[in-house]
């Protein structure tokens, strides 16, 4: 596959979805999932405000058509339409005259980047407020201003989406990723934009784990999403969590709470063998919806595999995480490396070498020798011997892969071609 083709529908996806105001709840948040499901079988639930999840209350459902500031003579000196990130999400509707002094109470700035609009929310305690650049804010003269904030806040729904891919076996992968940002690049969409490739990638493929693409608002909605499935999440034997894929960055891998998951080992084994500069992090107790599956009582094998983690670069939650600041190189090289991820997890098996009495030979079997023409045939033939040696029930080939310091996928190659001459069974 080429991967700058895949970076380029990814971003052209993002494209589409940037000048969506989301939030947690409500029309972007919906309006972006039916987008979705233009391109995968996309289920959308509901579950109406006010529902218990675990510790949680579903909040009202908050949507919003205008917002403006004017001075008195009449000029818009914000508007929602410029930009969504210049209201405060969540707010609350207002539509009052006051003084610089008292306006100023709901402004926020930063003061170290003055061009750049900050992202501010305030779900869960009600408020109103703009988001302004500092430049604008400190040109603020004393006047009358008119604040309108046409927004509403009322008992309606979380939704969230969901696309369940069957494999041979009922164990979940499970891909999960927030949507409630609305427009950042980075942080959100990237995330959407490569689990929906994912997704179309791998339902033309025969799967050995089923996959499970979650689409939701961060933080509620995974617990939203653990309290509705909570009977079912034991069947989730590998995650990861997808988000800032885009950044020109190099990769870094979070790893889960136990920190020597398969899926831990499978993302560290496709950073090591990249040849690429990659971070790799311990798990925290911080950070996106992988707090949610790996709280104590779920512990689910959960990881995040991202480009510049979340908070660590400039542009995070600002006006500056648009459209300049991914690349459909960066969106790329991160698609080509989940699907690797996915495919040392999928072909991840224990064989048994049937023939474990000294080496079997080789050369009456053709696979002395037999790699001529290619140039890792020294590569295979030392693979071979490896795969046989630690092929005794109880070494996967990740294993066998760490242990020879190969690349996966010569390993899983060589395991094929020796368990079609019979030396191997499952
Ligand atoms: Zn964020």
């Amino acid at each position: 596959m080429n991967t700058s083709t895949v970076g380029q529908d990814i971003y052209r996806f993002i494209e589409e979805l940037y000048p969506i105001c989301r939030s947690i709840t409500g029309d972007g948040f919906r309006t972006s999932l039916e987008i979705m499901a233009k391109y995968i079988p996309l289920e959308l639930y509901k579950v109406p405000s006010g529902t218990q999840v675990l510790d949680w209350v579903v909040p009202r459902e908050w949507n919003i058509r205008d917002a403006y500031i004017k001075n008195s003579a009449g000029t818009k000196i914000v508007d929602f339409h410029q930009s969504n990130l210049h209201v405060l999400n969540y707010s609350t509707p207002i539509n009052k005259k006051m003084d610089l002094r008292k306006l100023k109470e709901h402004l926020f700035s930063l003061p170290e980047h003055e061009d750049w609009i900050p992202y501010r929310t305030s779900y869960y305690e009600e408020n109103w407020g703009f988001c302004v650049t500092d430049k604008l804010l400190k040109s603020l003269q004393e006047d009358e201003y008119e604040v309108c904030i046409d927004s509403s806040l009322e008992d309606g729904y979380l939704t969230y989406g969901e696309y369940y891919l069957p494999g041979a076996l009922e164990d979940e992968f499970l891909i999960s990723c927030h949507c409630c940002h609305p427009s950042m690049c980075n942080d959100n969409l990237s995330g959407m934009g490569l689990s929906m490739q994912l997704a179309k990638t791998l339902s033309q493929q025969k799967l050995r784990y089923s996959y499970r693409f979650l689409f939701i608002p961060g933080t509620i909605g995974s617990i939203t999403w653990l309290a509705v499935n909570r009977h079912q999440t034991s069947k989730i034997r590998h995650g990861l969590v997808v988000a800032c894929v885009g950044d020109p960055g190099k990769l870094h891998y979070k790893k889960t709470r136990h920190g020597d998951a398969e899926i831990d080992r499978a993302s560290m084994h496709v950073l090591r063998h990249s040849g690429q500069e990659h971070g790799i992090i311990d798990f925290v107790p911080y950070g996106y919806d992988e707090r949610q599956y790996s709280s104590p009582g779920f512990d689910l094998p959960v990881g995040c595999l991202s480009r510049t983690p979340h908070g660590q670069f400039p542009q995070y939650h600002t006006s500056a995480d648009n459209l300049d600041f991914i690349t459909v190189d960066a969106l790329g090289d991160s698609f080509e490396k989940y699907l690797e991820v996915i495919h040392v997890i999928e072909g991840n098996k224990y064989y048994w070498n049937t023939n474990p009495f000294g080496e079997p030979q080789l050369g009456k079997r053709g696979l002395y020798g037999a790699f001529g023409g290619r140039k890792d045939a020294n590569l295979l033939e030392m693979a071979m011997l490896w795969v046989l040696n630690l092929s005794d029930g109880e070494h996967s080939l990740l294993d066998v892969a760490d242990v020879s310091r190969m690349p996966f996928q010569i390993i899983l190659e060589t395991a094929e071609i020796l368990l079609k001459q019979g030396l191997l069974r499952e």
